[in-house]
Order: C-alpha cells, then sequence, then structure tokens
C-alpha cells in the first residue's frame, strides 16, 4: 500500500497522540455532568477549568474571557449575530472582507436579508485588507468589523493589529476568524486590541466539533444557543467535556512547541515553494511574506485544480483545491477571485497546506511528483498551448 502524505491541514489536522490520551478518561471515568455537584462531576468540572486556562494562555486572554462553543463556524455565527443583533446595539452596520470563511459570510448575507447592512472589503492582489479603506467605509453606524487572522486558502495573514487599534476607542467592536491562525502564529488579544476572536480545536492538533471564543470582558452577547445556562449563558448545552480537554491539551502543546515547530513547518513550506514554482507558468498566491508557516498555493496555468487533487491522490499526496467546501460547486474560488486571479488560470489552483507531522521526505515526494502530473494534465488539455 502507498504511504498517505497528508498535506490539507488547513481543511482539518490529525488529533494529536497526547489530546487523544487526555481525552480518554473523560468518557467511561470522568464521565460526570460538570455541573452536577457529586464526585465523578468534581474531575469533569475541574478539567474543564483547565482547559479553559489553557485555551486563554494561548492568546494571552484571561480563563473568564473564553467560552466553549461547537467549533469555528459556531464562534463565528455568534461573533456577529451576537453583536448585531444584541438588544443593547442600536447600529445597523457592520464591515468584514471579501474573503472570510463561509463561517462569516453566510451569516454576514443572513442579517443583510434581516436589514443590517454589511460592507464586505476588497483586497489586494495578495489577498491582504487596507485599513485605511476600512476606516473610509467605518461610519458612527459601524457596531462590527470582522477580518480574519489569516486566510484559509491562500494563508495570507492580515493586519489586525492595526485595525484593532483603529476600532478600540471608536464603539467599534473588533472580531478576528482566528481559526488558522491559533496555534500556527503568535497572537495577543490585547497587543492586537482583538474584542472577539473564534478558533477551532481540529485546525491545529484537537479534535473535531469543539471550539472557543474569546470575549473581552465587558462586551455583552446575545447567546445563539438558550438553554440550561452552560459557559455563564452564552453557549448553553452540556458541556463537551472530553472535546473540551482535548483543545486545551492541543491549545497547550501548541503554545510550548510553537516557535520550534512553525520554523520548521516555514522551512518545508519555503523548500515546497521553490519547487513547485519550478513548474513553468506557474505562481504562488497570496502574500509571499505575511503568510502562515504551513500554507503554500498556487495557480497553474493550463490545469484544473480537481483533475491535479485526483492525481495527486493515486500518489498517495492529499492536497486541496479552491476551499474544501467549494468541491461540489464549479464556482471558481471566492477567494482567488476576490484576489483578482484571472478567470482563466483561477481552476487551476492547488493548496499544500503543510503540519507538524509532515517531514522533508514528504515534501521532497511532492515535488518529485507534481511536475509529471502537471504535464500529463496539460498533455490532455485542448486549451494548453505551450508557446502561450
Ligand atoms: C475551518 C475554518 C472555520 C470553521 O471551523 P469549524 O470548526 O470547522 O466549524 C472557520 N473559519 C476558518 C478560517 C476556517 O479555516
Amino acid at each position: 500500500m502507498k504511504k498517505t502524505i497528508y498535506v490539507d491541514n488547513a481543511a482539518t489536522t490529525p488529533t494529536l497522540k497526547p489530546v487523544l490520551d487526555a481525552m480518554i478518561p473523560f468518557f467511561c471515568e470522568h464521565y460526570g455532568n460538570p455541573s452536577a455537584m457529586y464526585g465523578v462531576a468534581g474531575e469533569a468540572k475541574e478539567a474543564l477549568e483547565e482547559a479553559r486556562r489553557r485555551v486563554a494562555a494561548l492568546i494571552g486572554a484571561d480563563e473568564d474571557e473564553i467560552f466553549f462553543t461547537g467549533g469555528g463556524t459556531e464562534a463565528d455565527n455568534l461573533a456577529l449575530r451576537g453583536v448585531m443583533c444584541a438588544p443593547k446595539n442600536t447600529r445597523k452596520h457592520m464591515i468584514t472582507t471579501e474573503i472570510e470563511h463561509h463561517a462569516i459570510l453566510h451569516p454576514a448575507q443572513q442579517l443583510e436579508r434581516e436589514g443590517f447592512r454589511v460592507t464586505y472589503m476588497p483586497v489586494d492582489d495578495k489577498g491582504r485588507v487596507s485599513l485605511s479603506a476600512i476606516a473610509d467605509e467605518a461610519t458612527p453606524d459601524t457596531a462590527l468589523i470582522s477580518v480574519m487572522a489569516a486566510n484559509n486558502e491562500v494563508g495570507t495573514i492580515e493586519p489586525i493589529a492595526e485595525i484593532g487599534a483603529f476600532c478600540r476607542g471608536r464603539g467599534i467592536i473588533f472580531h478576528t476568524d482566528a481559526v488558522q491562525a491559533a496555534g500556527h502564529m503568535k497572537i495577543d488579544v490585547h497587543e492586537m486590541k482583538i474584542d472577539l476572536l473564534s478558533m477551532s480545536a481540529h485546525k491545529f492538533g484537537g479534535p473535531k466539533g469543539v471550539g472557543a471564543i474569546y470575549i473581552r470582558r465587558g462586551i455583552r452577547l446575545l447567546p445563539l444557543v438558550l438553554g440550561g445556562g452552560q459557559e455563564k449563558g452564552m453557549r448553553s448545552g452540556t458541556e463537551n467535556t472530553a472535546g473540551i480537554v482535548g483543545m486545551g491539551m492541543a491549545a497547550k502543546i501548541a503554545a510550548e512547541n510553537m516557535e520550534e515547530d512553525m520554523k520548521r513547518v516555514a522551512a518545508l513550506r519555503d523548500k515546497l515553494i521553490k519547487g513547485v514554482l519550478e513548474i513553468k507558468k506557474t505562481r504562488l498566491t497570496g502574500d509571499p511574506e505575511n503568510r502562515l508557516p504551513g500554507t503554500a498555493s498556487f495557480v497553474i496555468e493550463g490545469v484544473e485544480g480537481e483533475s491535479m487533487v485526483l492525481l495527486l491522490n493515486e500518489e498517495g499526496i492529499c492536497a486541496a483545491t479552491g476551499s474544501a467546501c467549494s468541491t461540489a460547486s464549479l464556482d471558481p474560488s471566492h477567494v482567488l477571485t476576490a484576489m483578482h486571479i484571472p478567470h482563466e488560470i483561477v481552476h487551476g489552483s492547488l493548496r499544500i497546506s503543510i503540519g507538524v507531522q509532515n517531514t522533508e521526505s514528504d515534501i521532497d515526494h511532492i515535488i518529485a511528483k507534481l511536475p509529471g502530473i502537471v504535464a500529463r494534465l496539460r498533455a490532455m488539455s485542448p486549451m494548453w498551448n505551450e508557446e502561450i
């Protein structure tokens, strides 16, 4: 059997073994409901609070500012609806970007249908949003600015500290979707003047279906899920104890190893980029400097991204084209379109996202296989002409 080389870590990461080990006791041993008062529940309650401290530490927050959710999507929905629909909010406008994840874009569109006004900021060719352009759009009616910390398709890092500084003092709440960034780059919610931040465990070595939102002390959100009042009423429902413990352990490991791991991952990424760009008529998408350590993204002329992904899969290599959600549709990625990648080549997109488990031999294997795959596909393409 061919070895699997998994390089789609922006879609999800394998759960780290120590994370799974930390979770296991919370199924059959410490199974108590954390809200209960007897012994077996005490263990769960304590573990929950330890996880909260670990997640807080990863982003420089205090533990009472962390609220666990059912993942990144829920945290994003809660941020947008929680601010805009809060009973005390009288402002009707929010600003976001054209390159957000659908977990932001779809709730934003829903808010528009409900009568709010949403401005979607364009980005430059590298996928960066401009603070001065945002400042031009902000009005006294602007309640919320939501800009992702790093993009999931191209890895571009956004100027969030600058946007945070702009919002603070103007009565505008600043939210960042840090699902790609958390655990992969240094984030300090105080230094960056972030009011709300979304994160998701499965993007940094934790389990799927658990995430968190950081809510700066003093900010009031309308909860999405009402019920038993868990998470101080911000997210009712019996806590996913094992998942939360796993997220806490993943946060601890990420915080401890980030500097070393990300240096190594970035070196692999740079080697990969160099190798892939040897293929002619290929370009890197996203920002060459301000990018996530693990994310390399390209457009390759004369091929279809889907075909590339299928042929890579035959070589045991798991990579992505466009966004994971777009595999069912033929529309080009909204991110690449926003970055003005010409229509003729936007379909040849390839994202290779490297994780802590990848090795140099994985990268060598990809660099060895990809040129042949591209040549095969180009030979079959009626559109491809060597001379152009
Ligand atoms: C994966 C992702 C999400 C969604 O997180 P889930 O935990 O999978 O719901 C949101 N935003 C970004 C940028 C992502 O990469």
